[in-house]
C-alpha cells in the first residue's frame, strides 16, 4: 500500500525507477541444500543444482543456494530430518524415503499402480495434491514443492528369473518406499539402500535384486554386470516425483519475490528432469541390451497379485490414519476418474502410433 501511494504521488516519471528501489531492499541470502543423490547420477543430483541456479538467476544473484551431494553434509536418507531441524534450509529428495515416519509421504513421490507423470502433475498442481500434502509436511516443519520426475521406471535387476509368485518368496530386493510393503505381502524381503551402495550389495550377494530408476541411471550404476535380468514395468513407479523441501520457518521468513522464485524454479526443474529422462532412456536401454541385459516382463499373475496387495494395503492404512485417508481419497478419486479420459484419448493414440511406426521400420522400431 505504501509503495502504491508513493508511486501515485510521485507521478509517472518515477515509476521506472521504483522497481530498482524495491529490488535493492531484498536481502542477500545464502542457503544450503542437501540432496539425497550423488553427483554421478547427474539427472537426479542435477535437478537440485538446476533449482539453485534458476533461483540465483531469478534474483540477480541475491538468493544463493549451495548444493551438497548425498552424504556431504547429510546422509542421503535423512534429508527430511535435516530440513525439519533446520540443519539445512532446504533439501532435494524423494519423499517416499520417509514412509517409516508417515505412510502418506508416498503420495508425494508415487505409490504402486498409481499415477503416471502427467497424472501426478495434474493431481499435484490442479487437483489439490500440493495443498493436501502441505498438511502432512507441516507436521514435519517443512513446505514441499514438486521438483523432478523420472517418468515410468523399470522393474529392476534380478540375478535369477522371476517366473512365478513362488520365485518372490524370500527374495531380498532393494526397493524403496511403500512398494516394499506391497511386495512384502507376496513374500519379498524389502531392503532400503541408498543408490550409492547398491552395486556393492548386489555384487556381494547381500541382496538378490535391486530396482533403482530406469536405463539411464541404471547403466551408470553397472547392475548389468552382476544381475542380468532386467524386468519391466516398474509397476510400483508409474512415475516418481522428487521434491524440494524447505524448512517452514525459513520459508515464512522469505521475501515474497523469493517465494515466487522458489515456486518457479521448482516447477521448471519438475518439467526439465522428466524431459532429460525422456531423451536419454531409449539410447541407454539399447546400450544395456547390447551389454548383456536380458529384458523380461513381469508375469501377469505377479502383477495381478501385487495390484490386489497394493489396494488392500492402502485401505488398511486409510482405516488406521485419518490424514492418510484424507489424502488417499483425493488421490484415488483423481486416479480413477482420469482413467476414462486417458483411455479414450492417450491410450488409443499411443497404441496406434507405436504399432504403426514399428511396422514401417520392419519391426525394428
Ligand atoms: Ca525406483
Amino acid at each position: 500500500m505504501k509503495r502504491r501511494s508513493f508511486l501515485k504521488s510521485a507521478g509517472a516519471g518515477l515509476a521506472l525507477a521504483a522497481p530498482a528501489v524495491a529490488r535493492a531492499q531484498l536481502p542477500e541470502l545464502h542457503w544450503r541444500l542437501a540432496s539425497s543423490f550423488p553427483k554421478s547420477l547427474d539427472a537426479l543430483y542435477g535437478a537440485g543444482a538446476n533449482f539453485a541456479q534458476r533461483i540465483a538467476q531469478l534474483t540477480e544473484g541475491r538468493f544463493q543456494i549451495r548444493v551438497f551431494a548425498a552424504g556431504e553434509i547429510v546422509p542421503p536418507l535423512q534429508v527430511l530430518d535435516a530440513v525439519q531441524s533446520g540443519t539445512v534450509e532446504c533439501g532435494h529428495t524423494a519423499s517416499y524415503y520417509y514412509v517409516g515416519k508417515h505412510p502418506a509421504f508416498a503420495f508425494d513421490t508415487t505409490l504402486p499402480f498409481g499415477l503416471n507423470a502427467r497424472q501426478q502433475n495434474a493431481w499435484m498442481y490442479e487437483g489439490g495434491g500440493i495443498e493436501l500434502l502441505r498438511e502432512l509436511f507441516a507436521r514435519y516443519n517443512c513446505v514441499q514443492f514438486p521438483a523432478g520426475n523420472t517418468g515410468a521406471q523399470m522393474g529392476g535387476w534380478f540375478r535369477k528369473e522371476v517366473n512365478s509368485l513362488q520365485d518372490l518368496k524370500g527374495l531380498k530386493f532393494r526397493i524403496a518406499g511403500i512398494a516394499g510393503q506391497v511386495l512384502a505381502k507376496l513374500g519379498v524381503v524389502p531392503q532400503q539402500i541408498p543408490g550409492s551402495e547398491l552395486y556393492q550389495a548386489l555384487e556381494r550377494g547381500t541382496i538378490d535384486a535391486a530396482e533403482w530408476v530406469g536405463p539411464y541411471d541404471d547403466a551408470k550404476l553397472g547392475f548389468v554386470k552382476v544381475a542380468p535380468y532386467y524386468y519391466y514395468p516398474g509397476f510400483w513407479e508409474g512415475s516418481a516425483q522428487l521434491s524440494i523441501l524447505v524448512n517452514a520457518q525459513k520459508w515464512a521468513e522469505l521475501p515474497e519475490p523469493y517465494k515466487v522464485a522458489v515456486e518457479l524454479a521448482a516447477a521448471e526443474t519438475n518439467v526439465r528432469m522428466n524431459a532429460q529422462y525422456d531423451v536419454r532412456n531409449h539410447d541407454a536401454l539399447r546400450e544395456l541390451v547390447q551389454a548383456g541385459a536380458r529384458l523380461r516382463a513381469f508375469p501377469r499373475p505377479v502383477m495381478e497379485a501385487a495390484y490386489r496387495a497394493a489396494f488392500e494395503l492402502y485401505d488398511g492404512l486409510a482405516a488406521a490414519d485419518p490424514l492418510f485417508k484424507k489424502i488417499y481419497l483425493s488421490w484415488r478419486k483423481y486416479r480413477d476418474s482420469s482413467h476414462l479420459w486417458f483411455r479414450v484419448a492417450e491410450q488409443t493414440f499411443d497404441s496406434f502410433v507405436y504399432a504403426e511406426a514399428r511396422k514401417r521400420v520392419g519391426g525394428r522400431g
